[in-house]
């Protein structure tokens, strides 16, 4: 039992398993927040950690922007510069090659980039993006790929997938360690045929684990979903399988039902900082005028610093007043919400009773707050996926 990657138990689709990177042990099904520009908004490290969380995600475009790979590098790596002592996993760019579209040229060997800072190249090819991510100490890394929006045209959608084999053919000989590991990305879209193809191609290749990228890009919720079941046939047993930028309660829950093991989303920290809270029966939307006398946390149940020590009437209060302590308290909430459900799910599945507990979950949660109900509805895909 001293591999990277340890089954625990399978429950029908759904598993628990270890991942072991030096030394560091991290429990699947688990959510990894989102530290885009090396910060997870508004907490510190120690307060993830205390959370419970042991494993981060940041982007490489971001620390190419700023504060640069050489300094990163020089500093001593992107742990020492956070100060963070858990894992980190690094995504390759390749997302901001779609959501920062209109300053990015894509070529057959890369991606140039305009700087959204100061408009300077970064140019982004395969190999330096694995390097990059190792001279930075990343502990997952993850290859150039192409991701396309909901739009995109069938025959873009194929040439997407084959340049993002190409490129991962190339990611996978630029490797010089395998203490960070690298995971292959399955596109294709919300098209099934497609994302087969992809993820032939791409498990053909000897990555540690592999992902499903380009989804959550403002595709129909439901197609989105279909394209998720495919993912127990088309990725190998053996290995961690990562939806990228997918973080609702609910999302999660069936995404795991379908065999995934990790995720990452800003979700729980950008609607935190919207005053929308999870609770287990929906989001609640703290501006709502009958919290403010309401001396009870935001769910009795909850052990989250917030909750030991808040009352929704104070939180209320801090956004009525757009008090910075009101994100904080917020955004700790939220994700030690998502950090307890990854618990609870690990607990049902190894018990093997994972799917009543998912029917009985999804039955309860649902928007309670009319405003966010019409939110969720209209604009859910807004506030999922990842930073620009
Ligand atoms: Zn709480």
């Amino acid at each position: 039992m001293n591999k990277f990657f340890n089954i625990i138990n399978v429950d029908k689709t759904s598993r628990v398993a270890e991942i072991v990177i030096n030394g560091i042990k991290i429990q699947t099904p688990c959510f990894m927040p989102v530290a885009t520009q090396a910060s997870v908004k508004s907490l510190d490290s120690f307060e993830l950690n205390n959370i419970g969380y042991n494993l981060i995600l940041s982007n490489i475009y971001h620390m190419a922007a700023r504060p640069g790979i050489t300094y990163l590098k020089d500093f001593g790596g992107i742990h020492k510069f956070m100060n963070w002592k858990g894992l980190i996993l690094t995504d390759s760019g390749g997302f901001q090659g779609y959501s920062l579209s209109h300053r990015v040229k894509v070529k057959d060997d890369g991606i140039i980039f305009q700087s959204h800072l100061d408009g300077k190249e970064i140019y982004f090819k395969p190999k330096q993006v694995v390097r990059y991510q190792e001279d930075i100490g990343s502990n997952i890394m993850m290859p150039l790929d192409i991701c396309l929006p909901k739009k995109a045209s069938l025959n873009e959608l194929k040439e997407a997938i084959e340049t993002t084999y190409s490129w991962a053919k190339e990611s996978i000989t630029a490797r010089t360690t395998i203490d960070s590991k690298l995971f292959g990305i399955v596109q294709g879209g919300t098209n099934l045929e497609l994302r087969e193809i992809s993820a032939k191609k791409i498990t053909s290749l000897d990555f540690d684990g592999f992902a499903y990228g380009g989804l959550g890009v403002g595709e129909d919720k439901e197609l989105m979903m279909n394209a998720l079941q495919s993912v127990n046939e088309l990725l190998p047993e053996n290995k961690p399988r990562y939806l990228m930028g997918i973080g609702s309660p609910d999302d999660l829950i069936k995404s795991i039902r379908n065999g995934f093991d990790m995720f990452d989303c800003v979700l729980p920290t950008r609607i935190a900082r919207n005053g929308s809270l999870f609770t287990e029966k929906g989001r609640i939307n703290i501006f709502n005028a009958k919290y403010k006398n309401i001396d009870k946390p935001i769910e009795e149940k909850c052990k989250c610093y917030s909750c030991e020590n808040y009352s929704l009437a104070y939180i209320h209060h801090l956004f009525k007043s757009k008090e910075l302590l009101g994100y904080r308290i917020s955004s700790i909430h939220n994700l030690a919400f998502l950090y307890n459900l990854m618990s609870v799910t690990r607990k049902m599945i190894k018990n093997s009773d994972f799917s009543l507990f998912a029917i009985d979950f999804l039955k309860e949660y649902r928007s309670t707050d009319p405003q966010i109900q019409a939110e969720q509805k209209s604009k859910w895909i807004q506030s999922q996926g990842r930073e620009n």
